[in-house]
């Protein structure tokens, strides 16, 4: 087994929630502790809204998995978890539009207080087609939590009632967000360097 020092303990502890800049990150929009505060937020402001209830906190993936156990960690109303997975973007970074489900809830929610988190609501498109899916199944209650939002990007409006930052009109990673599937764990929501799209 790897023997883990006091160096390699004292610099993950300094590593974890503090903005250290990856080289690929040319700003960070949101820093790592204004994203916590902002959560520990809108899990008091969810307790107070659900209280009594239990909330089946619905995750779309791959992006919502990090705010979704951060969340989950601030929460103190009953909680059960679900995800879904829709395609989005792929590596490129414009929408297409074309929604398609690629892995649907294992949970039937039907009757139920359902929660949907989201990492980034930009045009607007890929919930709009969730809402409408997700409301056919006729759950209690529907409501969206999202960490960001492009509010100059909305073609669709989506009805948010939990939301963390709005972004400006451009592409972001980290906290969950990713370009073709890297910076998904930086603890900060930042923008990329020119290079890193060109390499
Ligand atoms: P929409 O359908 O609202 O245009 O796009 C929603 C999805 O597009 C998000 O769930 C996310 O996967 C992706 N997306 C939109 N804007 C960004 C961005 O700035 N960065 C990253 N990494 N993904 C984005």
């Amino acid at each position: 087994m790897a023997r883990v020092t006091c160096r390699d303990h004292r610099q993950r502890v300094r590593g974890f929630g503090v903005d250290r800049k990856h080289d690929d990150i040319e700003q960070v929009l949101i820093p790592a502790e204004a994203i916590q505060q902002r959560l520990r937020e809108l899990s008091a402001e969810i307790d107070r809204d659900y209280a009594g209830r239990k909330v089946l906190l619905v995750g779309v993936l791959k992006g919502a998995f990090i705010v979704m156990a951060d969340m989950a960690r601030y929460l103190t109303v009953p909680l059960e978890f679900d995800f879904m997975a829709v395609s989005s973007y792929g590596s490129a970074t414009q929408t297409s539009g074309v929604v398609r489900i690629l892995k649907d809830l294992d949970i039937d929610i039907a009757g139920r207080d359902v929660l949907v988190v989201e990492d980034i609501v930009d045009s607007g498109l890929t919930l709009n087609y969730l809402l409408r899916n997700l409301r056919a199944r006729q759950p209690a209650s529907l409501e969206i939590m999202t960490l960001l939002s492009k509010p100059d990007q909305a073609r669709v409006e989506i009805p948010i009632r939990y939301h963390g930052f709005a972004v400006p009109n451009v592409f972001v990673v980290g906290y969950g967000l990713d370009y073709a599937e890297n910076y998904r764990n930086l603890p900060y929501v930042g923008t990329l360097r020119e290079e890193v799209y060109r390499s």
